[in-house]
């Protein structure tokens, strides 16, 4: 190792170790992230701080304080307790966004559970595969819930012993271990002592997306909020009396990492909405709730662009101070609607269910360039690694990974091994586990450029970029060209197979309201694509779908689209894109 290197390894740890000397640590030793999420803001004063606002379909608000969210935990890590639940069990959530739910999550983590939140859309067989997986012990769900998702599998979930029912409707279960939530959380005491936790003990297990493939379950640890509040202080921007808003549901990553222990261990308040996305609606929530900042996705923002300004039409966003997207790329004319329409920067961030945290980001200050995902945040050293024509990783006559040579090469994006959030386990797959690290590395899968100024410029997925006459074409770039069109919505681009070249550019356009297909239409966006890219990189096809096939976390499925294309799946597009 050079005296840089180590000079450099020296001042990501000291940074982590200022995190977490930010952190309280267990009175009982150790680090818990429920304590330093709730309880922490208690002993220092802050009890009557909202830390929630869910906002129901209809009817009130319902507002938590940090008190009353303390106070709601215990009981919850108490009645595992008298369930005889032990330490390092596996607790389930499957539950639309309502308090229950937070308050289990925050009260199993008390009680030195893991928890893994399922995304309340999955059917039972989604359901059944991660939670037999997981040997989940716990479940908390709906009694509707229940019925439609897990009656049907439940024989095939043998570890499953305690079923909680949030709401009303466990007395209509026939089934064993079934509980009501409510019923237990009135007899069990709201004053708990939370263990000394290790900060390597599990913490949550997610699962990824299913972009490109079966989800994998990343193991995390309760050391991971000290990424979590250091990135939701320096990439969020969060501070004392912010009022937050992130869009994602908890079933995914975005929606704990940062629905959750980012914005409560930076003691802000919280907004939950429990409905749906319906943009006319959306705008009126940062109004209203004099949302300053806000973390969403580049699916939701390109809904919002589709349904015009007339859905923000006599909206004032003044008081949003700070906007971040992540989950997928964020095309440059997302990034200019936003300013132009909306007056505001979005800040795009990067990173995955692996890491845990934020990687690489805008971070507030840093000029925007449209189209980067910025550069890697404090603490997180990065470099691009090289592959071959094949796609294979290149690896030097010793064996080792080789750095990209110049800057705007291409190379998959590596960070340097260890930070606190980064997964300690896949589940039940060690061997693809350790096939993601080496000489020191964490290999994302993702293709990147970097600029002479150290921004990051996403160039696709490992799997999803395309070989087409010696080039390598990253969908996303050429995505992001065709969304420049004002009749284009939203747009997803494959490589067809090819005797000549390899793979021929293909893409998928879904039209903005008012637009109808045309062979003009295709022409224009032909040519719009040859001008602004080149022969070599522009579609030479354009298929025109209804809608375009989307994971329920709302990315685009470019491997549907290929799978249709080569004839492996058949049907309209918007009804095969759901993780399997
Ligand atoms: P799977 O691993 O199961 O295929 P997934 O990779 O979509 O699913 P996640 O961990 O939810 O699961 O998503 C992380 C991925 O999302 C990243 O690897 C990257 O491909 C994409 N992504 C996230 N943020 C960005 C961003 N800002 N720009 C471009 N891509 C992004
Ligand atoms: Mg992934």
């Amino acid at each position: 190792m050079s005296a840089v290197e180590r000079d450099d390894r020296q001042s990501r740890e000291r940074h982590w170790q200022e995190a977490r000397d930010r952190l309280d640590g267990l009175p009982a030793g150790g680090l818990n992230i429920a304590y330093e999420a709730v309880d922490r803001h208690v002993v220092h004063g802050d009890g009557d701080t909202l830390a929630f606002r869910f906002l129901g379909e209809d009817g009130p608000p319902e507002d938590i304080t940090y008190r009353q969210l303390s106070e709601r935990t215990s009981r919850f890590a108490n009645l595992l307790a008298d369930l005889a639940v032990p330490a390092g069990s596996l607790v389930f959530t499957l539950s639309g966004r309502n308090p229950d739910l937070y308050v289990a999550m925050l009260g199993a983590l008390k009680a030195c559970c893991g928890v893994s939140p399922l995304f309340s859309a999955f059917g039972p067989e989604p359901v059944r595969q991660r939670m037999a997986a997981g040997h989940g012990r716990v479940l908390v769900t709906t009694a509707s819930a229940y019925r439609q998702k897990v009656a049907p599998v439940r024989d095939q979930l043998p570890d499953l012993e305690h079923v909680l029912v949030i709401g009303a409707g466990a007395d209509t279960l026939d089934a064993p271990g079934v509980h009501d939530l409510a019923a237990l959380m009135e007899r069990s005491s709201k004053d708990y002592e939370i263990p000394r936790t290790d900060p390597e003990d599990i913490a949550f297990v997610h699962f990824t997306s299913g972009t490109t493939g079966m989800p994998k379950g990343a193991v995390h640890v309760h050391a991971a909020c000290v990424a979590h509040s250091a990135t939701g202080r320096s990439v969020l921007d969060l501070q004392r009396g912010d009022i937050y808003w992130c869009t994602a549901d908890p079933g995914w990553v975005t929606g704990t990492s940062y629905g959750l222990v980012a914005p409560l261990t930076c003691g802000v308040t919280c907004i939950v909405d429990e409905a749906e996305f319906d943009a006319v609606r959306w705008y009126g929530i940062l109004e209203d709730e004099h949302v300053s900042v806000w973390y969403t996705a580049p699916t939701a923002l390109r809904m919002l662009m589709k349904a015009g300004p007339a859905a923000h039409e006599g909206s004032d966003l003044g008081g949003v101070r700070h906007v971040c997207s992540v989950g997928e790329p964020l095309n440059p004319e997302v990034v200019l609607w936003g300013q132009r329409e909306l007056g505001l920067d979005i800040h795009d961030t990067w990173w995955q269910t692996e890491t845990g945290a934020i990687m690489i980001a805008n971070v507030p200050g840093l000029q925007i360039r449209p189209g980067s995902m910025g550069r890697p945040v404090a603490g997180i050293e990065i470099a691009l690694m090289q592959r071959d024509a094949g796609g294979e990783r290149l690896r030097d006559a010793e064996g080792r990974l080789v750095p990209v040579a110049g800057f705007g090469d291409e190379g998959e994006i590596a960070i340097r091994t260890p930070w606190p959030s980064l997964m300690r386990a896949y589940l039940g797959a060690p061997d693809r586990y350790a096939s993601c690290f080496a000489d020191g590395w964490y290999l994302s899968g993702d293709l990147a450029r970097r600029d002479e100024d150290g921004y990051v410029w996403f160039v696709g997925r490992g799997d999803d970029v395309i070989k087409s006459a010696g080039h390598l074409i990253g969908p996303f770039e050429v995505e992001s060209v065709l969304m420049e069109h004002p009749a284009v919505a939203e747009a997803g681009v494959i490589g067809v197979p090819d005797p000549t070249v390899g793979e021929l550019v293909k893409a998928f356009v879904e039209l903005k309201g008012g637009f109808a297909p045309s062979e003009d239409l295709r022409r224009d966006l032909i040519a719009l694509g040859r001008r602004r890219l080149g022969a070599a990189v522009a579609p030479r096809s354009i298929e025109f779908a209804a809608h375009l096939p989307l994971t329920q976390s709302g990315k685009i499925m470019r491997r549907v689209l290929k799978a249709r294309e080569l004839g492996l799946l058949e049907g309209d597009l918007s009804t095969l894109g759901s993780t399997p």
